[in-house]
């Protein structure tokens, strides 16, 4: 799955639904963890790829210790081991982590089983399950855009009627 719709998806589905400040947050922390697996293991070494003189294709040339990162990045055993101790030290940041163990599960059906499969039980097992490739499949993108269409839809229609039903509070006051 591209990365704005990584993005948008863990926004939506992994924030509080809001006008607030706290929602706010809750919701932009969802989208960075929706990004994150991406970003740490492929935006360093994809910057340095421009940088260098030797160029080739990104994605041929990806390999070595930035591919453990890219298995470690997107693993659910690691994603959800940081979930539960992040609820731990912060219980309002346990709901925007799981937009990372979601991004995982999104692309552990939108990538094959090729070097980028998604080995949702790393470092245990380098098992990936054989997906299809969403950058060879445009119907496949359109799909999971269509989708992330509907779910936003759905969060404006509540945060509307929300604000509707409670105009002074636009959310619940958050538990710590
Ligand atoms: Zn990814």
């Amino acid at each position: 799955m591209d990365i704005i719709a990584h993005g948008l998806y863990g926004a939506a589905l992994c924030s509080r639904v809001g006008s607030g400040p706290a929602a706010r947050r809750s919701l932009a922390a969802a989208a960075g963890f929706g990004v994150l697996p991406d970003i740490v293991s492929m935006w360093p070494p994809f910057v340095w790829h421009l940088v260098s003189p030797a160029h080739g294709n990104f994605f041929a040339g990806f390999d070595g210790g930035w591919l453990t990162v890219y298995r470690v990045m997107h693993s659910l055993v690691v994603s959800l081991g940081f979930c539960a101790l992040a609820g731990l030290v912060c219980r309002s940041l346990f709901l925007p982590s799981l937009a990372w163990p979601l991004h995982v599960l999104c692309d552990m059906f939108t990538h094959g089983a090729s070097k980028f499969r998604t080995t949702i039980l790393y470092p245990i097992s380098s098992w990936g399950f054989d997906g299809v490739r969403w950058w060879e499949h445009p119907g496949v993108v359109a799909g999971y855009w269509a989708v992330l269409g509907v779910i936003w839809g759905a969060r404006i229609l509540r945060a509307r009627q929300d604000l509707r039903m409670f105009p002074a509070s636009a959310e619940k006051p958050e538990k710590q």
